[in-house]
């Protein structure tokens, strides 16, 4: 898969961009392990923001975690820097602001190989935040799909469940969103509504997937 050599020669930029539940977070920790069997110093940072799970652990949906450190903005990564540091992993990169996109190039520059995991959409359909000019900029960008919760397709969006907030960063999990692929995604609300209406009726909230189309 992803076997670059980023690091070794040179610093480089990796996204890892999908809808919630698509496996960012994994795939995340999967290449920061690897990179500790080869002995290289890593450090893994996520937006303070991100307390879901744990404050300071990068936690997936399937449990696995890595010890990080919280910073409330980008230039924090550049402050609790090692100088021996080779690696740097940011998850949830997309809830930074856009002068994470210079400081992820800084750190290129210096050599670093830099792995960024990060939602490419919002609940919207549309670009998240830095994420447009990471997707641009990076020398490797993998797009990964998790499993639309209605009809179990590839699914490519998160979808957030009615609501009234209607604020882009709205931190929440299975109880607020769900991952749909696109056809699923773009229901309008009529049919929405008849969705909801037929969940009503469920003994349980979990979605079953013959029942809906
Ligand atoms: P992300 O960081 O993209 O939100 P994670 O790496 O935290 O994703 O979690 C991925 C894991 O989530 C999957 O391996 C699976 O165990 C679990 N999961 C829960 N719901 C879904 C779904 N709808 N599609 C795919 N995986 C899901
Ligand atoms: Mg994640």
């Amino acid at each position: 898969m992803v076997g670059l050599g980023l690091g070794q020669v040179g610093g480089g930029i990796e996204v890892v961009c999908g809808p919630m539940f698509s496996g960012k977070t994994e795939e995340l920790i999967r290449r920061v392990r690897r990179a500790q069997i080869g002995r290289q110093k890593v450090q893994i940072f996520k937006p303070a923001i991100d307390d879901r799970y744990h404050k300071t652990k990068v936690v997936s949906h399937s449990s696995q975690s890595i010890e990080s450190t919280p910073v409330v903005n980008s230039l924090e990564i550049l402050q609790k820097l090692y100088d021996s540091t080779r690696i740097v992993a940011i998850d949830e990169v997309q809830f930074f602001d856009e002068a994470v996109i210079t400081v992820i190039r800084k750190l290129a520059r210096r050599g670093i190989r830099v792995i960024c995991a990060g939602l490419d959409q919002d609940s919207d359909g549309m670009p998240f935040g830095p994420m447009p000019v990471l997707l641009a900029i990076a020398d490797h960008v993998q797009k990964v799909q998790a499993v639309c919760s209605l009809c179990g397709a590839p699914a490519t969006k998160s979808f957030r469940k009615p609501t009234d907030n209607r604020n882009q960063v709205m931190v929440g999990e299975q109880d607020m969103y769900e991952a749909r692929c696109r056809y699923h995604f773009e229901y309008n609300d009529e049919e929405e509504e008849l969705l909801n209406y037929t969940y009503a009726l469920r003994p349980s909230a979990s979605v079953q997937t013959d029942t809906v189309n």
